[in-house]
C-alpha cells in the first residue's frame, strides 16, 4: 500500500566528477514520515547526494526512487512535480520581492491546472489567485511571518530569512523535503525554534532528509542518521547508536 511505501531510496549510487568520485556505491532508504540526518567530514558528498536526489545531478550510476517510482535522470522542475522539494546551504530568496510575494511565487500552481483550460472564464482565474492568496496567508501564520510579511527579506534577521526559506519550501506542498545545512548562522534559540518547526513539518506527514553540522540538533531532531565519508555510507542507525560507532569517530578525528 502506497501509506507504507518508502519515501525515498537511493540504490548503489556513484557520482564521478572526472577523476574524482564524490558518491561512491550509496545506498539509503528513508521510510515515509521519518526525519533522516546526513552527516559527515566536508566533502564526503553529502552536497553531491542532495544533487542527485532533486534532479541537479544525474547519477553516474545507480538509481533514485521516490515512493517506490524510479525517477533517476529527472530534471529538477519534474521532480518538484513529484513532490521534492529542497532549501541550499547559501539562502536563495528572492531580495527585491517581499516576504509574501516570495511565498507566493513558490506556491505549487501546478495542482490546480484544469483551471487554465478555461481561460476565458475570468471569475476562476480570480478565484484560483484568491486560493493561492489564501494559502500564502496559512504559510505566513504557521511559520511565525506575520509581522514581517510585507517587508523584503534582506531588511530581516538572519534566522528570520532562513525561516521563509523552510516557508517557501513548503509551500510547493512537497511529500519529500531536503534540507541542507539548515541551522548553519542561527543562534540556539533559533536552532531550538527550528528543531520545533521541522518537528511540525514531519508530524504534517512530509518526509525530511537533513544535512546538517549541529551534532545537537542532529541527536535531538532526527529519527535515523546516515554517516558518509569518502562517499561511501560508514554507519546507519539512530543517532545515539551512530555518535558511537568507532568509524564514525575515526572518520570525524581525521575531518
Ligand atoms: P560535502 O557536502 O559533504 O561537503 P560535496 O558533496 O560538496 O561534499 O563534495 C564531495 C566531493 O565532490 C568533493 O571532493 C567536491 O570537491 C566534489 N564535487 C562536488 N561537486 C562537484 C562538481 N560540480 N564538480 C567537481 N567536483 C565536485
Amino acid at each position: 500500500p502506497a501509506a507504507e511505501q518508502d519515501a525515498l531510496e537511493v540504490r548503489e549510487v556513484t557520482k564521478r566528477f572526472k577523476g574524482l568520485v564524490a558518491l561512491d556505491g550509496v545506498s539509503l532508504t528513508v521510510p515515509s514520515g521519518q526525519i533522516r540526518g546526513i552527516v559527515g567530514p566536508n566533502g564526503s558528498g553529502k552536497t553531491t547526494l542532495f544533487n542527485v536526489i532533486s534532479g541537479f545531478y544525474t547519477a553516474t550510476q545507480g538509481s533514485v526512487v521516490l515512493r517506490g517510482r524510479e525517477v533517476s535522470g529527472l530534471a529538477p522542475y519534474r521532480l518538484s512535480l513529484l513532490g521534492v522539494a529542497r532549501t541550499f546551504q547559501n539562502l536563495r530568496l528572492f531580495e527585491d520581492l517581499s516576504v509574501r510575494e516570495n511565498l507566493l511565487l513558490g506556491l505549487d500552481r501546478t495542482r490546480t491546472s484544469w483551471i487554465w483550460r478555461y481561460p476565458s472564464l475570468p471569475w476562476k482565474v480570480l478565484g484560483y489567485e484568491r486560493a493561492l492568496a489564501g494559502r500564502a496567508e496559512e504559510l505566513i501564520e504557521r511559520f511565525g511571518l506575520t509581522e514581517v510579511a510585507g517587508g523584503e527579506p534582506r531588511s530581516l534577521p538572519y534566522g528570520i530569512q532562513r525561516r521563509i526559506e523552510l516557508a517557501r519550501a513548503m509551500a510547493m506542498s512537497p511529500t519529500l523535503l531536503l534540507l541542507d545545512e539548515p541551522a548553519a548562522g542561527l543562534n540556539g534559540e533559533e536552532v531550538r525554534q527550528l528543531a520545533e518547526i521541522v518537528r511540525s513539518i514531519r508530524d504534517s506527514g512530509v518526509t525530511v532528509v537533513v544535512i546538517e553540522h549541529n551534532m545537537g540538533l542532529v541527536m535531538s531532531l532526527c529519527d535515523q542518521v546516515t554517516v558518509l565519508s569518502s562517499g561511501k555510507v560508514i554507519a546507519d542507525g539512530p543517532p545515539a547508536e551512530v555518535a558511537v560507532h568507532p568509524d564514525v569517530v575515526a572518520a570525524y578525528l581525521g575531518d
